[in-house]
């Protein structure tokens, strides 16, 4: 996870750099005789990078890397869980010579958050706020954002689903499917919350899925030799524990899991036979653990797919890709992907969800529409001709 973290994040750095060179204006014929009119895009000023502790590397990085790209100043609160990363990825940007003041971070108690982050949004030399994290905090900042009409970038919660249609290759589908829900044991906002699988294939996808569950423990992350490590805290345990009692009293099954202790070293969880009804349908579990839920056919799939608040990545299994593309079209998500996980990130691509998931785009030219504003400027070239 720390490779992929850094990797990806030398990547983005990367890609902003590239950036640099593309940021284009526009020459827009004018009506008016000798007017050259233009579009120009320009920095706003400081951005203000609120970023989690899940992905520290990549989503630190992330916060700042277009932002400056773009010309801004900007300052990343760093998260209370990972304070000394995010410290360290400007210490970064600093030795590689950004000029001082330009690239800054402030990091807070835990109990002092609400009073920290609405500061720096009050701030006048802020103009525009990211933020990733949990859409509850999503929702507060956008408020305080709002009240001094700051423009939010907001990358928040999921609930992604991975379908599998009854033509699918179920031996990717089940790859993808594992390492979407369990890596970096499920604390991944694209992580693969829900597994929705047509009958026709539903009792052969669990029995393979259950197998490749089993073999993939949890272990001392020190030892570094088992897919799973430790989750973030027990509170993390407590929630997926009360997700899966809640199911299995529903009627749903646990087909792989079943501790019971509060130990942050979580194995993999896999729940069979989730109902719409179950908070492990909606509710976002962030940990190692899965439900399966049953469909009818292809439409009652993505009637299922798309009954969530959320709808941020998601994926479609199925050997016939034009039918893909026709089912992907459907799911209301930013992002979808046939025949690959729902874990899935790149620098240029336009990262970003719809609904509870948050509003607005990383990466690529998406980031340039973020981080600078366009103006309209124009230039008379012939003396002016006025009614009054
Ligand atoms: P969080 O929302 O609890 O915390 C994020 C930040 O919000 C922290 O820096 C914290 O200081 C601040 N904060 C907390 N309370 C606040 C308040 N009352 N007012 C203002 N700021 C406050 O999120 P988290 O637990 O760190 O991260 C996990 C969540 O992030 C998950 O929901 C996950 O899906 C989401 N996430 C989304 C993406 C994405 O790109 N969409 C990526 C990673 C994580």
């Amino acid at each position: 996870w720390a490779m992929f973290n850094h990797g990806l994040a030398v990547g983005m750095v990367r890609e902003a750099a590239a950036i640099t060179t593309q940021i284009s204006g526009e020459v827009i014929p004018s009506d008016k005789p000798g007017c050259v009119a233009m579009a120009l895009r320009e920095p706003v000023g400081v951005i203000l990078g609120i970023a989690p502790w899940n992905a520290p590397i990549i989503l630190g990085v992330r916060a700042i890397a277009v932002p400056l790209a773009c010309g801004n100043a900007v300052i990343l609160k760093a998260s209370e869980l990972c304070p000394q990363t995010h410290g360290l990825i400007i210490d970064a940007f600093l030795e590689a010579g950004f000029p001082a003041g330009t690239v800054n971070v402030v990091s807070n108690a835990p109990q002092d958050a609400a009073e920290i982050v609405g500061g720096l949004i009050d701030l006048p030399q802020v103009k525009r706020i990211n933020f990733t994290g949990s859409t509850t905090v999503g929702k507060i900042i956008a408020k305080r954002a709002a009240e001094h009409l700051k423009p939010c970038l907001l990358e928040l919660g999921g609930k992604a689903p991975l379908v599998v249609l009854e033509d699918a290759d179920l031996d990717e589908a089940v790859k993808a499917a594992a390492f979407g829900a369990y890596m970096n044991q499920g604390q991944i906002c694209m992580s693969t919350e829900r597994i929705i699988v047509v009958d026709a294939v539903a009792d052969a996808f669990a029995q393979k899925f259950a197998e490749k569950v089993e073999s993939m423990p949890a272990g001392d992350p020190r030892d570094g030799n088992t897919p799973l490590g430790a989750v973030v805290d027990t509170q993390t345990v407590a929630h997926c524990l009360n997700l899966i009692e809640d199911a299995v009293d529903k009627g749903a099954k646990l087909l792989v899991g079943g501790e019971t202790s509060l130990n942050v070293v979580m194995s993999a969880h896999l729940v069979d036979y989730v109902t719409q009804d179950m908070k492990l349908f909606r509710d976002e579990s962030f940990g190692p653990v899965v439900g399966i839920v049953r469909a009818r056919d292809e439409a009652h799939a993505i009637e299922l797919a798309n009954d969530s608040e959320y709808g941020l990545s998601a994926a479609v299994f199925t050997k016939d890709t034009a039918r893909g593309l026709r089912v992907a079209k459907q799911i209301h998500s930013g992002i979808c992907h046939i025949n690959g996980p729902t874990v899935h990130d790149e620098a240029q691509m336009p990262f970003g969800g719809v609904g509870a998931s948050g509003y607005g785009r990383f990466g690529g030219k998406a980031g340039i529409e973020a981080f600078t504003e366009l103006r309209w400027i124009t230039m008379e070239t012939e003396p002016g001709h006025y009614p009054i």
